[in-house]
């Protein structure tokens, strides 16, 4: 391999990185895990329209371990991408989630859009489509009522990711850029990506009315998302005066613990308005 020789060949190292031993520990007890079954899912409602009426629900992984207790998903999400267990673990959170959504339908639920995190890894594992293909036809869930949160970072391999988001649209899932606003890259993959909708990051919706330049980001966002005929989602709505300057800008929903906290699907259920008969 002449042309692999010299300064190419950095990429055959796997270097072992210096870790804190507690995450070391976290990184054994993750692979055990799943096995385990020590995973399980919250659900935290979003909301539309005047009626704030629940039209979604984004799935949150939960990690409860014996020794470890409860461990958040910043803790292990970074872990388990980095060892790449981060594969099995989000194909359980996507088939959970698509499990629990058609079980709410079969009860007589209003269908609702069930959105799911998807890591960088997940994003750009070969199997990802037709994972999704199969999850959904396992768990008879339509895939317009699921929905898959990516992230900006994901852009990075551009012609790639505009290959991948072609393929999710035609098997019929949604598109949604998560934390929107705080990546590093230009704005010129929203044009090129098919995608369904914006989600500004919390971070924006936090300084509400007490930040002017804040303010100035989301009205931005916003109709960004209407140029573009995208919808727009806020998170981290936890006040009345949020959620009444987002109205009044043309967001058309909101998720945030003024509306719920994440919570167990029994917990979540009686949110969602039963379908009148
Ligand atoms: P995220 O996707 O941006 O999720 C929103 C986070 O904000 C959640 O934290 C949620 O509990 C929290 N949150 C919701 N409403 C409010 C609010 O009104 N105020 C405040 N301060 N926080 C609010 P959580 O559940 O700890 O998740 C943290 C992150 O972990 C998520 O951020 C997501 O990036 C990642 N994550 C969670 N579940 C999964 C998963 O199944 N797969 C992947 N790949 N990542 C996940
Ligand atoms: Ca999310
Ligand atoms: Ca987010
Ligand atoms: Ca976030």
């Amino acid at each position: 391999h002449a042309k692999n020789s010299g300064k190419n060949n950095y990429q055959f190292y796997s270097p072992k990185v210096q870790k804190p031993s507690a995450s070391l520990k976290t990184e054994s007890f993750l692979y055990k895990a799943l096995k385990k079954e020590e995973f399980h899912l919250v659900y935290q409602p979003q909301v539309a329209g005047n009626e704030e009426e629940v039209i979604g629900i984004e799935a949150l992984l939960r990690w409860n371990n014996e020794e470890l207790g409860t461990v958040s998903p910043g803790e292990f999400i970074p872990i388990a991408e980095e060892t790449g267990l981060i594969v099995p673990i989000g194909e359980w959170v996507l088939e959970e989630a698509c499990r629990q959504n058609k079980a709410w339908q079969d009860q007589g639920f209003p269908p609702l859009t069930v959105s799911v995190n998807l890591s960088m890894r997940q994003f750009y594992h070969t199997n990802l489509v037709s994972t999704i293909a199969e999850i959904l036809y396992k768990t008879g869930l339509s895939a317009r009522w699921l929905e898959l949160e990516i992230t900006e970072s994901m852009a990075i391999h551009a012609d790639e990711a505009v290959a991948i988001l072609k393929d999710l649209k035609d098997i019929g899932v949604k598109i949604a850029i998560d934390d929107f606003g705080t990546g590093y890259s230009s704005l010129s993959y929203l044009k090129k990506f098919s995608i369904d909708q914006l989600k500004i990051d919390q971070s924006f919706v936090r300084d509400i009315n007490s930040d002017s330049d804040d303010n100035d980001i989301i009205t931005t966002i916003i109709s960004l998302g209407h140029n573009l005929g995208l919808e727009v989602i806020a998170e981290g709505v936890e006040t009345k005066e949020q959620l009444e300057f987002l109205k009044k800008h043309g967001c058309h929903k909101y998720q945030g613990y003024y509306f719920g906290k994440p919570a167990e699907a029994e917990i979540i259920s009686p949110m969602i308005r039963k379908q009148e008969i």
